[in-house]
């Protein structure tokens, strides 16, 4: 579908375009303390959840509509802007009659398209801007499918939320970024202001600069952070909450580079594409290790039903199966089967060591 989007903010001026606020609206106080706060940071939209979507019932849910007059008076003393996250057409209603300047969608409703239809139903005839954050899984088409059901309904100023991907495992972040699947929405739709929710992707504080930076060296228009005035104390998210001076210091340390080839003469843009460049090799290691993990299972398999670790009818099949693959994405038959001979042999080498490691410990 032909979008025709209206960018939310003025990329010559706007850039990095800085959300920031509690994961959730607490008391009057603590909502107030980190407006005045965050407004010396110069941020530029201030965020609160009033209604929150929790993993389990019995954790603090929000405070609830009476938060929407807290975010009133922000705008009031503050001139900030505010905004808050919606779930469903009451919250739609409850936040327009409070003058909220934007709204957003989380990633448990963007997930769902009756949920997110509902609420493309109640925005209907409604100006005003909407962020809408990626679904909890990697699925582009379920993002996009959320940003056309908006727009359908007539909203222009839309923007998206880049916050990560759950996925199962350990891994250094609480939702994996998986950057190519923003990548490839940013290529598709360039007007879309592109935002990048750090917090939820870390889920911990030490991580959030390098992933901030990285959203920016990948073009991304801006930054929703989380930030409370005592982070430990909080009754959600506590763990990647920052304070309002350490979210001032992380802002302060951001490299913010040139948007575009305003001067092809700079190294800029080859930068940003070894950046990228690199990024994406990271994630084919990742993807690797990963591998060689599975492998090592079914070599357990293996020496438990004593077969054989060579299959070469099933080898055969991979093989085959990945060179067509690799003609789908222009990759030659040559590149594509000497790249799955080196990832089998290291396979055939892992499942050696479980064999051996087996064999000793009897
Ligand atoms: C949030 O922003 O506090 C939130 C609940 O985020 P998400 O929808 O990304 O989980
Ligand atoms: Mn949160």
């Amino acid at each position: 579908m032909e979008l025709n989007i209206t960018p939310l903010i003025d990329r010559e001026k706007e850039r990095p375009f800085l959300i920031a606020g509690p994961c959730s609206a607490e008391t009057e106080e603590q909502v107030m303390e980190t407006a005045h706060q965050l407004k010396e940071q110069n941020i530029h939209l201030y965020r609160a959840g009033i209604w929150k979507p929790r993993t389990r019932p019995n954790s603090f849910e929000g405070v609830g509509k009476v938060g929407l007059k807290w975010l009133k008076r922000v705008k009031k003393e503050t001139g900030l802007k505010v905004t808050t996250e919606v779930a469903n057409k009451d919250h739609v209603f409850e936040a327009l009659k409070h003058d909220i300047d934007v709204l957003w969608l989380g990633a448990r409703t963007t997930v769902n398209p009756f949920s997110v239809q509902a609420i493309a139903d109640a925005l209907e005839g409604v100006d005003i801007p909407v962020l809408i954050k990626n679904p909890i899984n990697a699925d582009l088409g379920l993002w996009i499918g959320a940003i056309e059901r908006i727009y359908k309904a007539g909203i222009k100023q839309i923007g998206v939320i880049h916050r990560g991907f759950s996925s199962p495992g350990n891994t250094m972040y609480r939702n994996a970024p998986m950057w190519q699947i923003p990548i490839d929405l940013m290529a598709k739709y360039p007007d879309l202001t592109i935002i990048c929710d750090n917090s939820h992707i870390c889920g911990r504080r030490d991580t959030l600069q390098t992933v901030a930076q990285r959203a920016l060296d990948l073009n991304f228009d801006g930054l929703m952070t989380e930030v409370h005035p005592s982070p430990d104390d909080a009754l959600s998210d506590a763990k990647q909450q920052i304070t309002p001076f350490i979210y001032g210091e992380l802002v302060k340390d951001l490299n913010v580079r040139k948007a575009n080839f305003q001067n092809p003469a700079t190294l800029t843009d080859i930068k940003d594409l070894r950046h990228e460049i690199d990024i994406i090799d990271a994630e084919i290691f990742e993807i690797l290790g990963k591998r060689m993990k599975v492998a090592e299972a079914i070599g357990r398999y293996k020496k438990a039903n004593n077969i054989a670790i060579l299959q070469p009818t099933r080898w055969g099949e991979i093989l085959m199966k990945a060179v067509e693959i690799g003609k789908e994405k222009g990759l030659s038959e040559e590149f594509v089967a000497s790249f799955l001979k080196a990832i089998h042999h290291e396979s055939i080498k892992h499942q050696e060591e479980v064999l051996k490691e087996q064999v000793k410990s009897k």
